[in-house]
């Protein structure tokens, strides 16, 4: 509206201030348009009104200032006019003759003609009444309406009278009656007869009188009319006194009091003023009042508009969440991975979302308004699909959703899961169904290679020749077992993974135990020690002997359990069974071999004291014979003879006890003493070979937990080849010496007894050395080649080592060095 009414360079200053506006302001101005417009109009019509009261105001000051002045006039002409008659009246009195007569009947006619004046009065130079006459005749003492009697009237003030005479003109004076508001105006004309004082003519009228035969009856008619006195006393007449609580800050247009006029009247000196006051007040009222209506249509049209607009903005506001909702609601939606759908009763597609519609390629106005079978169905599954619906729309819905395969627009099909839901509307009744479509064909995917791995998994667990159970931690039942395990345990629950675990004291420990109710707080990790283990057990159950390992884990469910898997190794453990008892022959054999090389050597041992016996018999018989003999004697020699053969039986035992086939004796056994008996054996050997054989034994050595006959062997071996090695060589006899040391040494960070053998012969040659531990490796011709190979698993056995090494001496090899160590058990003690 404005646009048509602007001019149009300020047209185009308001488009662009308008467009500078945000969406609210140009709202709210628009609103508040209205408003301003109201609020215009009213100042417009008060200011009208206002205006045109103001000119009436005027106007009608106007008319009456000239009402009033008219008025004005007309009292002082009719003033001066009752004056000339009665100073033309005095003039007549001083004729002598008749005097009287004439002023009775001269004052009768002049009361008649001028009927205001209501008595007159005539006195003699000195104030003395000389006669007196009223409208009703002569007499005079009728008292006037001021109630103070004849006398006052007939007797005008002496002061008045003087100075009437003094100054030879006429005067007046207003008496105020105490009651009412009619004064009395007394007038007093000096007389003259001669150029001399005569007397005085007194004259009383109504000031109301005057104002009733001076002022014109139209003027009453406009304005209260009144006399007043310099003390705002009304004399005669009326004022509008109603009007006088009017408050003075109205505006002259708008107060009750209408306008006034007041102005005094001259000939009655300064103090009488006449008042006039018009009667336009009830007009102005029924003005204000209209003024007053407007005002308040005026305000009422504002509040209108004003409570409008606040509704309006109320509205405004709950559109705009309205609308914030809507779209809320739309991005939602939108933003939704899953595919919705709404049907119809009849199944007809009613809403599809964006994702829906992505999932399937199909855009929502080929889809909405279709009926089944959809585009996105698969031929195939026309069949199962509007079964399904079928049921979904008679109230069956599927629980926990179908799959379905779903065809997209390109033609290629993807699984999809649909869960359905009645739509129910805001006023409780459905409306139709609600469903959802989720693309599943990655989870599918994921499910089948997840299922086609567990396969694998479980035909590669199956397929183990072990047993693998777990089984939780104190629980009695299997959470996992292989086809193995069911074969050997069968379904008997977890006994079997139970006893393997007891048979390989990996039980639990107690703590563990104790805290297996609360074990999710429980890890692996915090088991240090027992988390894994291997241990041979033999089950009589099965007969079998099975390795088991087993560890603690976290199940799947958080929980802690632990894992056995047991292989069988029964042949393994026949298999060494056999191949210990074969050593154990070997050694013993070996044993016998030593012995047997050593056969000759045994002999030449034995022949000394079995010589010896037959010396020592024959010595007797001789003696015995010759009678030289005395019982001291015989004695003597028989204990000789004794120990002789004492001493045959002790080699004879030795070699019987060390060849003596025996199963494996491991014990704690003392260093000393497996020295001793090893050397008495061999120095067999090297007492025939003329090899000393000096040893050196610290003192105070640990017991160590050996089979003593198997490190004695092994002691001899060394011993015998040593003295061999020397007598080979051909040593000289200062030459032909065996060194033995035993003693305490550090070897591979563990505290071990070390064995060394030192001789004096030719050494090994570098062929030697390569195959020295090769069984049946030998470089004599009635060797055997066994020695040094079961010496080394001997000394192995005990978790020892054997090694040979050349001894050199400026480059020449002097000789050889056989050690082995073997280690200190961790407790073990001097012996
Ligand atoms: P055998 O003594 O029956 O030959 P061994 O196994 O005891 O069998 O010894 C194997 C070979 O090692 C011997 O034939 C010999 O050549 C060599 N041998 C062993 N001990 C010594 C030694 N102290 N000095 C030199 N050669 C040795």
């Amino acid at each position: 509206m404005l646009n048509t009414v602007l001019p149009s360079p300020w047209r185009a200053a308001f488009q662009r201030w308008w467009g500078t506006l945000p969406a609210h302001r140009q709202d709210r101005v628009a609103s508040l348009l209205p408003l301003l417009a109201v609020a215009m109009f009213a100042m417009a019509v008060v200011s009208a009104i206002g205006y045109l009261r103001m000119e009436e105001w005027h106007t009608e000051n106007q008319t009456l200032q000239r009402d009033g002045e008219y008025s004005r006039q007309r009292i002082s002409v009719r003033l001066a006019e009752r004056l000339e008659l009665l100073q033309k009246f005095g003039h007549e009195l001083t004729l002598p003759a008749g005097a009287l007569m004439h002023f009775n009947r001269k004052a009768d006619l002049l009361l008649a003609d001028n009927p205001e004046i209501r008595d007159l009065t005539w006195l003699d130079a000195q104030g003395r009444v000389v006669a007196s006459r009223d409208l009703m005749g002569a007499m005079a003492s009728q008292p006037l309406p001021d109630g103070e009697g004849a006398a006052p009237a007939l007797h005008p003030d002496p002061a008045l009278l003087a100075r009437a005479g003094s100054e030879k003109r006429a005067l007046y004076q207003v008496t105020r009656a105490s009651q009412g508001n009619d004064a009395v105006l007394g007038m007093v004309v000096p007389l003259y007869a001669h150029g001399k004082l005569s007397g005085y003519l007194y004259a009383r009228q109504l000031l109301s009188s005057l104002l009733y035969y001076a002022v014109p009856s139209d003027i009453y008619a406009r304005y209260t009319v009144a006399l007043v006195n310099s003390a705002q006393q009304v004399l005669a007449g009326q004022v509008a006194t109603q009007h006088a609580a009017a408050p003075s800050s109205w505006p002259v247009w708008l107060s009750q009091s209408g306008n006034a006029y007041s102005a005094p009247i001259a000939p009655l000196g300064g103090d009488i003023a006449l008042h006039l006051q018009s009667y336009r007040a009830d007009d102005r009222m029924v003005n204000r009042s209209m003024l007053l209506v407007l005002l308040a249509m005026s305000v009422l049209t504002a509040w209108a508009l004003l409570a409008n607009w606040r509704h309006l903005r109320r509205r405004q506001r709950s559109q705009h969440a309205l609308e914030q909702e809507t779209s809320f609601r739309r991005a939602m939606e939108e933003s939704m991975v899953v595919g919705m759908r709404a049907l119809d009763m009849e199944g007809r597609i009613q809403y599809v979302n964006a994702a829906f519609c992505h999932m399937t390629g199909w855009s929502p106005e080929e889809l909405i308004g279709e009926a089944p079978p959809y585009s996105f169905w698969h031929r195939d599954d026309y069949e199962r699909n509007t079964r399904i619906l079928q049921k979904t729309l008679d109230a069956q819905i599927p629980q926990g959703g179908y799959e379905m395969r779903a065809l997209r627009k390109n033609g290629t099909t993807f699984d999809a899961r649909m869960y359905m839901a009645p739509l129910i509307g805001a006023d409780g009744v459905q409306t139709g169904w609600m469903s959802s479509m989720t693309d599943i064909t990655e989870p599918n995917r994921i499910k089948r290679q997840l299922s086609s791995a567990h396969e694998r998994f479980a035909r590669v667990l199956n397929s183990l020749d072990a047993t693998v159970s777990v089984a939780p931690l104190g629980g009695k039942e299997l959470l996992f077992a292989n086809n193995v395990y069911r074969q050997w345990f069968g379904d008997d629950g977890a006994s079997g993974h139970l006893q393997m675990l007891t048979e390989a004291a990996t039980q639990i420990p107690a703590h563990v135990e104790a805290d297996a109710s609360s074990s999710e707080g429980l890890h692996p990790s915090m088991l240090p020690g027992i988390s894994s283990n291997n241990t041979e057990v033999f089950i009589p159950e099965l007969d079998r002997w099975v390795e088991v390992r087993s560890r603690y884990l976290e199940w799947v469910d958080g929980s802690l359990a632990q894992l056995v898997i047991a292989t069988d190794i029964t042949a393994r453990r026949h298999a060494e069974e056999l191949s210990q008892q074969q050593e154990a022959r070997a050694q013993a054999a070996s044993r016998l071999i030593t012995m047997g090389e050593m056969a000759s050597s045994v002999a030449h041992e034995l022949n000394q004291p079995l010589t010896a016996i037959t010396n020592y018999c024959n010595g007797m018989t001789s003696r015995i014979r010759a009678g030289t003999m005395d019982d001291g004697a015989l004695l003597d020699a028989l204990a000789k003879t004794s120990r002789q053969a004492q001493r045959a039986g002790q080699i004879i035992q030795r070699i019987r006890s060390f060849v003596k086939r025996s199963t494996p004796n491991y014990a704690e056994a003392g260093v000393a003493g497996m020295v001793t008996e090893a050397v008495e054996l061999a120095e067999i050997e090297m007492r025939r070979r003329h090899v000393r054989l000096r040893s050196r034994i610290t003192p105070g050595l640990p017991l160590l937990h050996v089979d003593r006959i198997l490190i004695e062997q092994v002691l001899v071996n060394l011993m015998k080849n040593a003295a061999e090695a020397i007598d080979t060589a051909g040593m000289p006899t200062d030459r032909r010496l065996i060194d033995l040391d035993v003693g305490l040494a550090m070897r591979e960070q563990r505290t071990v007894v070390e064995f060394r053998i030192t001789d004096t012969g030719k050494g090994l040659s570098p062929d030697t050395q390569q195959h020295l531990f090769e069984a049946f490796f030998t470089t004599k011709t009635e060797g055997m080649g066994i020695g040094l190979n079961l010496c080394r698993s001997i000394v192995e056995s005990h978790h020892g080592r054997l090694r040979a090494e050349n001894l050199y001496n400026e480059g020449q090899v002097t000789g050889c060095c056989f050690s082995f160590w073997l280690p200190v058990p961790e407790t073990g003690h001097a012996g």
